[in-house]
Order: C-alpha cells, then structure tokens, then sequence
C-alpha cells in the first residue's frame, strides 16, 4: 500500500500577490487522464468555489489548469516537458489572470453585500467564468435601473481603496463575533475575507488587497432566472474590455447610421416607424394586388396560371381564395432562373396535388412534392404551366 496522499500546503492564502517562486517536485501524477505535477507547496490557485484555476509555469512546463484532488492534493496540469520527480524548479503564475480573478472574486463580494444592504437581495450562488460572471439572487424583477445605486455603492468602495484582510479563524467564539454574510462551512479553520468596514464573508478564492484593485465594477444585463434574478458583470480588467468593446459596437453602428454615437437611439427609434410605415404600406400594396389577379382569373373550374410579380406567399394566399369547393389550382411564379409552383385543391375536388406536381417535376426535372390536397415545388426554367399541366393533369 503507498503512503496516504498529502495535503499541498496552498502559499496564495497568505500572500495572494506572491505569483513567482522555486518549489520541489514530489510526484507526476495524472488527473483526469491528464498528466499533472504535484509540489510540496504551491502558489497556484486550483478551481474551486466558483473560481477558474491559475495558469502559468513550473519549469519548462506551461500551466494549463490547476485542480484539487479529494485528499486535498493540489495537481497542476501541464503541457510542454514536465519536470523530473525531486528536482527544485521555478514557478511562475500568469499574473494578469490571476489579478483578473481577484478583482472579479472581491468585487463579487463587494457586490453581494451591495444587493442585499440595498435590495434585501441574497445571493444564492456565483460563478466567475471565463466569457461572462454572473450572480443568482432571490429577488426577481430586477432591472439594470435598480441595480444603479448597488453599482453606484460599489464603485464608490472601490474609490475609497479599503484594506481587504484574509485570514483563517479557528476559534467558534471569533466566528460568532464577526457576523458572516453568508454561513460558514463545516470545517476546523473557516477562511473568512474582510472588507474592511464593509463585509465579512467565508470564502476560500484569491482576493485583492485593497479595493482599488477591482478598479470598476460594471454590471453588464439581469435577467429572470428561476424565480430570483440572474446579475451579469465584471470587474478590473475585464470591465474595462467590456466597456472599450461594446463603445466600438456604438461607434460603429452610428458609423453605419451615419450619426453620432449619442443620437443612435434616436435615429434607431426613427428608422422603425419609417420601417413599420413601410410594411403597412407594403402590405395594403400587395392585398391590392393580389385583389387585381383574382379579378383576372376565371370565375369558375381549375385554374392553371403564371402570374408574374408574384412571392411563395402571394401564390399561398391566392390558392387559399381559389382552392375551395372542387376547384383546383395550379399556379406558378418566376423565381430567379426557375418557376415555383403550388398546386392546391378544395375539399371537395378529387385531384392529387403531391401526384400532380411530381408528374410536373419529373417531365422539366425539377423537384416538388406534397400531400394530395396541397404541394409545392421549384422547376426549372420558365416553363408553359397550361401546356405542361395539359399533358399531365
Ligand atoms: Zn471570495
């Protein structure tokens, strides 16, 4: 039997701006099929608790992710050589992504604490995920004009660059004094982060030192999300993207709309009554026409017609005024370089449309088909429909 798995001692607790160092290989190990390191300290960060894991190196070997195993043994997942089993190598984190993180994990409390001092909203879970971060709250109905004075207050706590302190507490008497935002887990030393003056959560995540290192907080959209609210945001970094991206869409789209970027809403607001106009128009238009074809065709018995000008939609509706009783319909329209047909029928005419056409498209080689009281199809070319209906009726 090998000797039990040890707990990785996690150095990001104490100092989560450490992000390079020298540490000793104890074991390649695997994890998930992957082939993974495993140190005797680390100061990467493994996922957990809604956080993604560090990237960076460990030798010549790139991080690629870093995961927790059940014994509490920290794997760094690695591509590239991995190092040999005893030797001291250095480490290095990938420092942007871990300040993102920590921006985006302080600010998610910040946030927390925000919603509920404002709202009465409680969170029910988070996750900081690598395309968008969100927050589940059991207050529904929100919208992005509620939320303005939670972001307004976070905003300002991060302007007034509070001290942020991490540290494990081991003593229940402790834990009860300092009025946790959230219940603690059920273990001997819970990890509690402290915004000073602000909040006090338990959380296990990597964290910034100051709150000026969130930089900004940016609530991007809420949506309903069972029963409760789902909050969309980002912080540090990441908001500022957020924010340069989506001011190029505006200033791209009022390129495109040839106005400025602050009279889109209203030229977009112009442009559909001019759009809705145009439809009603448009629709008055073609009953007129299609009034004008049924006046042309004959009052009685089958109907075989091309009619030029004419849609898919304006043949359907055509046929649903002429196919009743027993009359049938054959009727077409150029459509590009081919005609399409529909042949329909009334309830009480014995002719076979899905028959009928695929006789039709057999003879052009075009295609079509349907069911016996109603098909459709394209053949090719313009063809002579009352000739071709003729041989084949
Ligand atoms: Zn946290």
């Amino acid at each position: 039997m090998s000797a039990p798995a040890e707990r990785t001692p996690r150095l990001h607790y104490d100092d989560p701006l450490r992000l390079e160092g020298e540490a000793e290989v104890r074991a390649i190990a695997s994890l998930r099929g992957a082939p993974s390191v495993i140190l005797d300290r680390t100061i990467f960060y493994p996922e957990s608790g809604g956080q993604m894991g560090d990237h960076g190196a460990i030798g010549e070997a790139r991080v690629v992710d870093v995961q927790l195993d059940d014994a509490g043994r920290v794997h760094h997942l690695v591509e590239g050589p991995a190092p040999e089993v005893g030797a001291r190598v250095g480490v290095r984190v990938d420092g942007a992504r871990r300040r993102a993180h920590m921006a985006l994990h302080t600010g998610q409390h910040a946030l927390s604490r925000a919603l509920l001092d404002h709202l009465g909203a409680v969170t029910r879970s988070s996750r900081l995920g690598a395309s968008a971060c969100t927050i589940d709250v059991d207050v529904d109905g929100l919208d992005l004009a509620a939320l303005a004075p939670v972001e307004d207050a976070v905003n300002a706590l991060i302007d007034e660059d509070r001290p942020v302190v991490q540290r494990f507490v081991d003593d229940d008497a402790e834990l009860a004094r300092l009025s946790l935002r959230k219940p603690p887990p059920e273990t001997d030393r819970v990890r509690v982060v402290e915004i000073e003056g602000y909040d006090v959560t338990p959380c296990g995540g990597t964290h910034v030192t100051h709150t000026a290192q969130i930089e900004l907080l940016f609530l991007q959209s809420v949506e309903r999300y069972k029963g409760g609210s789902r909050i969309t945001f980002e912080c540090g970094p990441r908001a500022r993207r957020a924010l340069r991206l989506s001011h190029d869409r505006l200033v791209e789209a009022a390129s495109g709309l040839r106005c400025a970027p602050a009279e889109v809403d209203a030229v977009v607001a112009g442009l559909r009554a001019k759009l809705d106009a145009a439809r009603e128009e448009s629709g008055a238009l073609r009953a007129r026409l299609a009034d004008a074809w049924l006046r042309a065709m004959p009052a009685e018995g089958p109907v075989v017609a091309s009619i030029e000008g004419a849609d898919p939609a304006a043949l359907k509706a055509l046929a649903a005024r002429l196919a009743v009783g027993d009359r049938w319909v054959v009727l077409g329209a150029p459509e590009g370089d081919a005609t399409h047909v529909l042949v329909a029928r009334g309830p009480d005419a014995a002719l076979d449309c899905g028959g009928l056409l695929k006789r039709l498209a057999a003879a052009t080689g075009g295609r079509g088909g349907g069911r016996p009281d109603h098909a459709q199809g394209r053949l090719p070319g313009l063809v002579d429909l009352e000739a071709l209906v003729g041989a084949h009726a």
